[in-house]
């Protein structure tokens, strides 16, 4: 069972938000495509996994995706997590095409793509493995210690795997997704003892919930664009027209003439996604609006149920909850 589901990742949709509200000639423009693009096709080899992940038994795996944790001071992230009553195992995604080779000496994994250009990147066997030694240390700490193993996903079946000469029993441990039941069955069966049962596999899945920490990263600061270059207004959904005007309690495209009630919905999410979903003021809102008066603002964003803290002038709106929980790109 799914006890924490994957979700677009919040860094995709600040780079959404971010390329919907700099110029067209913005000389940011291109690195933040070229992360999004990179960034959207991993995302695309996660879900080529979940897909597989689905036929496990229910009964059997705890599934938690995306988890970043800490030993002390120091993060580490997971793609995926099985809990089984037996063992743990650790998914590592990649979404590499072309050819991989996985050198040891260099402790790299050399990528040729289809244009012949080859590129470097860290060994992801060493990478999941300090993972498995990192949750290792995690639950041990809570007293719960049970055998951890990992495996690499490679989510493109076309991808070509290699090793240095004599090096090939390394790739044991790396995958093609479609293998990827195969796999866990293989891991399963090393494992026959039971060390939890489903009622402590649970309390386990929980606190890993719980202590799962957001990476708070300012998409601006990043890229060092100043405040002054995001364009704001509300954004009209047929044809991109910006800003749409407030009009008798609807939003009004002055080009295509369309009319929607909810245009300011996605507004919203883009100024707490710019933001790094601080909490902001009414006037800030208001202001990013386009709206004439803050006790228009202040309508909407009730009606949002948005929550709040603070009183009168000093009342801050937070993000909603459930903002950053969608799956693909609106
Ligand atoms: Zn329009």
């Amino acid at each position: 069972m799914i006890e924490k589901d994957r979700f677009l990742p919040i860094r995709i949709q600040k780079n959404h938000a971010l390329l919907k509200r700099i110029s067209k000639n913005h000389p940011k423009r291109p690195d933040i495509e070229s992360d999004q693009t990179r960034r959207l096709a991993g995302y695309k080899g996660e879900q080529a996994v979940d897909f597989h992940l689905r036929k496990l038994p229910v009964k059997e795996y705890i599934i938690l995706h995306d988890l970043r944790l800490s030993n002390d001071k120091h993060f580490f992230q997971i793609d995926t997590l099985l809990l089984n009553s037996n063992f743990a195992l650790i998914l590592e995604v990649k979404n590499y095409s072309g050819t991989l080779y996985f050198d040891p000496d260099f402790n790299q994994l050399i990528q040729t793509n289809s244009k012949g250009e080859v590129k470097g990147y860290p060994n992801p066997i060493e990478q999941a493995a300090q993972q498995c030694a990192e949750l290792k240390k995690w639950l041990q700490k809570r007293n719960a210690a049970i055998p951890i193993e990992f495996l690499v996903i490679i989510s493109k079946p076309s991808t070509i795997l290699k090793a240095a000469p004599g090096y090939a029993k390394m790739l044991q441990k790396v995958q093609h997704v479609q293998f990827l039941l195969k796999s866990i069955e293989k891991v399963k069966s090393a494992y026959r003892n039971e060390i939890f049962i489903l009622k402590d596999l649970k309390k386990i899945s929980r606190a890993l919930i719980k202590e799962h920490t957001p990476l708070s990263f300012d998409i601006l600061e990043y890229y060092g664009i100043p405040p002054a270059d995001i364009q704001t207004g509300v954004i009209c959904k047929s044809c991109s027209h910006r800003p749409m005007k407030r009009h008798f309690g609807t939003w009004f495209c002055l080009k295509c003439q369309s009319k929607d009630k909810e245009a300011h919905l996605h507004a919203v999410k883009d100024i707490f996604l710019l933001n790094n979903h601080a909490p902001l003021t009414n006037q800030k809102i208001c202001g990013f609006l386009n709206l004439p008066s803050g006790d228009i603002a202040k309508k909407l964003l009730t009606s949002m149920q948005l929550p709040y803290s603070g009183t009168k002038k000093g009342r801050v709106y937070l993000p909603p909850p459930a903002c950053q929980q969608i799956k693909n790109l609106e």
